[in-house]
């Protein structure tokens, strides 16, 4: 049995405290703040529910499908997305299109033109990238798909997962799965239909592939953990110092040293080289403060449902950068999850900034609303006043894997190697969506 300390306690923490924890292991998470959760956060008013981080998690694996079943109490308070999710939305010429589902549907949409579905057709035509040149999300999909699949298909796809910018964003290290089927397959539909030829093939049970969060919202996930883990999950930490001895790792927290045989690291990127850290280390790892986390503004709307033309029938709707908006896309919790508002009433998440005008997330929010409601009045249809209105403004938001990202984490490689018993883990290195966070913390 071992004894590790791991720092933070957002998922990636927490899922590997647990995770040890059913191995045998024994595992302490020291958090600096009084909550539990990192970028977790749920805010309940009343009937009205907003999430002010993650709306929800993709189970795509039957690891994580795995790993959530196994948390005591889960099953009883996890929610399903409604069918609705699957439909998604993107504004072309300032209305909201469905994003076809379907090949007859991708025909027949009006979302993208006939010369751009044309396009298309050249992917699987086209050989795939030499492997030693490093190519941003954008010219990936441009060169797969052409230029206008990648305005109106990935632009506002990537704008809303990273809140980023496709042309910084390095294709390998941000969507590896994209980068990997392009390699090993040649393409992106020739890969897509060799794994539906496998997965069809193989006698592996189907992962049951949905989209979940809780009752009282996803801040449940990080409550139900901690719960499990009892006084294993230490809050409100000061951490005084941070030392190898020998074969240990000796924490100083609350004026009491303590040893471990591991430390694992889950603080955002620019917060490891501020953590009281010998020097030698606090100066290896000051590379990591060059991550990118740009602002992003949340902001949960409700209004009465008679206010809105928009039927909000989907996920959202996400606002390619072309449109020129200040939104980069709006959530629809309600036809989502069951109790987000009063009867009557419809919620809205709306994020603003990131990437790609990050001026424009600010913790005013005022003058977030002014931007914000003539943009929902004319794309959605918003005709009165929120009835609700929440805010959380990031000013660090999500790590952007831009070009050269792999020197990072080779850089990451070798701090670990030179100090045995140090983990480097989180969004910044694994993956961005929670799921991945999850798989890292059970595969490390
Ligand atoms: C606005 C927003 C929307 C998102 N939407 C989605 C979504 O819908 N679906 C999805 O899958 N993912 C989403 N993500 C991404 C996902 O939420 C994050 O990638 C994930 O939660 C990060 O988890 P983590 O444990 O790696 O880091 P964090 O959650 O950042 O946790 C780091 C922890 O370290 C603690 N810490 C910092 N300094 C110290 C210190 N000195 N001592 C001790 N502790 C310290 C922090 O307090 C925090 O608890 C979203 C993220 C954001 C910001």
């Amino acid at each position: 049995m071992r004894h590790i300390a791991i720092i933070g306690s957002g998922i990636t923490a927490l899922a590997r405290a647990w995770q040890l924890t059913r191995q045998g292991h024994r595992a302490t998470v020291l958090e600096c703040s009084d909550q539990i959760g990192g970028s977790i956060r749920s805010h309940r008013q009343g009937n009205y529910l907003a999430e002010e981080g993650p709306n929800s998690i993709q189970v795509n694996s039957h690891e994580v499908d795995a790993f959530l079943k196994s948390i005591p109490g889960l099953e009883e308070r996890v929610i399903r997305a409604s069918d609705e999710a699957k439909k998604r939305f993107i504004l072309r010429d300032g209305r909201p299109h469905a994003v076809p589902m379907g090949p007859m549907s991708a025909i027949t949409t009006p979302l993208w033109s006939l010369k751009g579905k044309l396009r298309v057709l050249k992917e699987p035509f086209l050989p795939p990238i030499d492997p030693e040149l490093e190519e941003s999300a954008a010219d990936f999909v441009r060169r797969r798909l052409g230029d206008e699949l990648y305005r109106y298909a990935i632009n506002p796809l990537i704008g809303g997962i990273y809140a980023g910018d496709p042309e910084q964003l390095s294709l390998r290290y941000a969507f590896p799965k994209l980068y990997a089927l392009e390699q090993a397959h040649g393409g992106l539909i020739r890969g897509a239909a060799a794994k539906m030829l496998a997965s069809r093939k193989s006698e592996m049970p189907k992962v049951d592939k949905r989209i979940i969060s809780f009752q009282d919202g996803l801040a449940e996930l990080p409550s139900l953990l901690a719960a499990a883990l009892g006084d294993a999950v230490q809050t409100s930490v000061l951490i005084e110092s941070i030392e190898k001895a020998h074969e240990a790792w000796k924490i100083r927290w609350n004026g009491e040293e303590h040893s471990y045989d591991q430390v694992v690291l889950t603080t955002p990127a620019h917060a490891l080289s501020k953590l009281p850290l010998e020097p030698p280390l606090r100066k290896a790892l000051a590379f990591l403060e060059a991550v990118d986390y740009p602002p992003v503004s949340v902001l949960s709307l409700a209004f009465k449902r008679s206010e809105v033309i928009h039927p909000l029938d989907g996920f959202g709707v996400l606002v390619p950068e072309c449109e020129r908006r200040s939104v980069l896309g709006t959530l629809f919790p309600t036809s989502l999850f069951s109790g987000r508002a009063p009867e009557g009433e419809v919620l809205m998440t709306v994020f603003i900034g990131g990437e790609r005008q990050p001026h424009l997330a600010t913790p005013d929010t005022p003058a977030l609303l002014k931007t914000v409601l003539p943009e929902l009045k004319s794309s959605l249809g918003v005709s009165g006043e929120p009835t609700f209105v929440h805010h959380k403004h990031w000013s660090r938001a999500i790590p952007q894997y831009k070009l050269g990202y792999g020197r990072l984490l080779s850089q990451m490689e070798a701090v670990e190697q030179d100090y045995p018993g140090l983990r480097l883990s989180g969004n910044y290195r694994e993956g961005i969506s929670l799921s991945y966070c999850i798989e890292a913390a059970l595969m490390a």
